[in-house]
């Protein structure tokens, strides 16, 4: 990304060398990775003890802890100065248990990959866990292919462990997916236990169990805090055909106006494709209607069943039109319309220059937040891009893990098990990993465009379009020749079928 102003740019680089010199103190350093392991004396992390002193959270604590607080205290207020954020504003953000987690996660990555764009934590903040492959639907795009339960799913008392190794790698937040989630007779453990830990519990659902009152209480009584109820048209005929269940709108519809009322933080997810481009106006407007939080426009990826479907894959132009308006209609009546799709970031940047519409906003992958603090826009290029492998990761039922639920299970692109490897030697050491976390050797015109940072293309689908990680993206704009080929050798190699909407299906190889 690069600034309009190259002096604030410069004293802003200026600033995060004096901190990455901070960072990369011996002493300091040598102290911030001692620093990231767990204490049994006192019961959690490291740095979640010593951030709980420093927020006066915690009385007590070891010598260790204690000693540990003294240098977290000086680094975070080093790094006050560096972002402009006062202490007390500091203070009081790490007032909340996740962001205390996602802080410590933030200086465990300073202590164990130093200072680099793009930024590594310490942990994922964020790990979606398919905990069941057991689905009462049957989506057309499902990428998990989902249906029944498998055989080598893991046991309750293994998701109990897995949980509490998350916890202690300093995980921020699982999202609970599937298949079906709500499915699982003992989900709301799950939950409660994620809870207690103090990660952030989120949870995906089609809406058909949600739809009932009393478990949707049962949920939130357990701690669920974020949902999201996937709704793929404004009209029962639209959402139903795709999922192939009837009454499956309704359900969903029921479930997002409960989950609502229960003062859940809800997100309707669309998975956006040929099919129902047209439609995502209304379902802006009924999203708002029904009072969700977040509409996310999830990029469609030819993976699981989704590759029965790739003909209904978004052009790279009506990818970019799509996110236009998006950006352009966000935040107006409370639903911030988002999405999954990387080049959002760069839709932003665009849109912003052309259309001027006066959004100072931090352009990174899922959220463009915006800010008033001019210093926080650097951090795009830090933060922004795909996640893959990098903020977040997923979890398969058997345990496996992979960067991205988007990508196949195969074992090249597999990182580990969460049950049979350790946690943070994946983190640290898989190659996959640091492949995926070095923008600097993409292929195509994602590997010389100047959003590589804040965008750098969806990896999934890069890998499900070309088998290759370092592919560029196919569905952006400055990628089209790609498309274009691509679209051309998969009509010829394979035989087609026509669709519902009138496009043509295609399996890949
Ligand atoms: S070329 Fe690649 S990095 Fe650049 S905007 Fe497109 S997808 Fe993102
Ligand atoms: S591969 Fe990256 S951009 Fe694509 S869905 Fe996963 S995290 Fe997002």
């Amino acid at each position: 990304m690069v600034s309009e102003n190259p002096e604030n740019d410069s004293s802003f680089m200026g600033m995060v060398g004096s901190f990455e010199k901070m960072i990369n103190n011996p002493f300091i350093r040598s102290v911030l990775k001692s620093s990231t392991q767990y204490c049994e004396a006192d019961g959690g992390n490291r740095l979640e003890v010593a951030l709980e002193l420093y927020t006066g959270k915690r009385k007590h604590a070891c010598v260790k802890c204690r000693f540990t607080e003294k240098v977290v205290s000086f680094v975070m207020k080093r790094a006050g100065q560096t972002f402009g954020i006062t202490d007390e504003k500091m203070q009081k953000s790490l007032q909340s248990a996740y962001w205390r987690k996602g802080v410590a996660t933030t200086v465990k990555g300073l202590a164990l990959f130093g200072v680099r764009r793009p930024f590594v934590p310490g942990a994922p903040y964020q790990i979606v866990w398919n905990i069941t492959k057991a689905c009462n639907f049957n989506c057309l795009h499902c990428y998990e292919n989902a249906g029944r339960k498998d055989p080598d799913e893991a046991t309750p008392e293994m998701i109990m462990q897995g949980i509490e190794k998350l916890a202690r790698a300093g995980v921020t937040s699982i999202a609970f997916s599937g298949g079906e989630p709500t499915l699982l007779p003992n989900m709301t453990d799950y939950i409660r236990r994620v809870s207690e830990l103090g990660m952030y519990p989120a949870m995906a659902s089609n809406g058909w169990v949600l739809s009932n009152e009393k478990i949707a209480r049962k949920y939130r009584e357990a701690g669920l805090q974020f949902v999201q109820i996937s709704l793929d048209g404004p009209t029962p005929e639209v959402h139903d055909s795709f999922r192939r269940v009837n009454g499956a709108w309704e359900r969903a519809v029921r479930a997002i106006r409960n989950c609502v009322n229960l003062g859940m933080f809800v997100e309707v997810s669309t998975t956006v494709t040929k099919y129902n481009i047209n439609d995502v106006p209304k379902m802006i407007e009924l999203s708002r209607s029904l009072g969700a939080r977040w509409l996310m426009a999830y990029n469609f990826i030819p993976t699981g069943r989704g590759r029965e479907i790739v003909m209904e894959d978004l052009e790279p132009k009506e990818r970019f039109d799509l996110l236009s308006m998006l950006y352009e209609n966000t935040s107006k009546g409370g639903l911030e319309l988002l999405s999954t799709a990387p080049q959002y970031a760069m839709v932003a940047q665009v849109v912003e220059t052309q259309k001027n519409l006066g959004k100072n906003v931090i352009p990174t992958h899922f959220q463009n937040p915006q800010y008033t603090n001019p210093k926080l826009q650097q951090l795009a290029d830090f933060i922004g891009g795909c996640g893959a492998g990098r903020f977040y990761m997923s979890v398969e039922p058997n345990g496996d893990i992979y960067p991205c639920v988007f990508f196949p299970h195969e074992e090249e692109v597999k990182v580990g098990n969460l049950y049979r490897d350790d946690f943070d030697k994946l983190w640290i050491k898989s190659q996959l990993l640091k492949d995926l976390r070095n923008k600097d050797d993409l292929e195509g015109a994602c590997g010389t465009c100047s959003y590589k940072y804040t965008c750098g293309g969806c990896r999934a689908r890069a890998y499900n379009y070309y088998h290759d990680i370092k592919a560029p993206d196919p569905g952006c704009i400055y990628n089209e020749k790609e498309w274009n080929k691509l679209k051309m050798e998969l009509m010829v190699k394979n035989g087609a079928e026509e669709l519902p909407s009138g496009g043509l299906s295609i399996k890949l190889q």
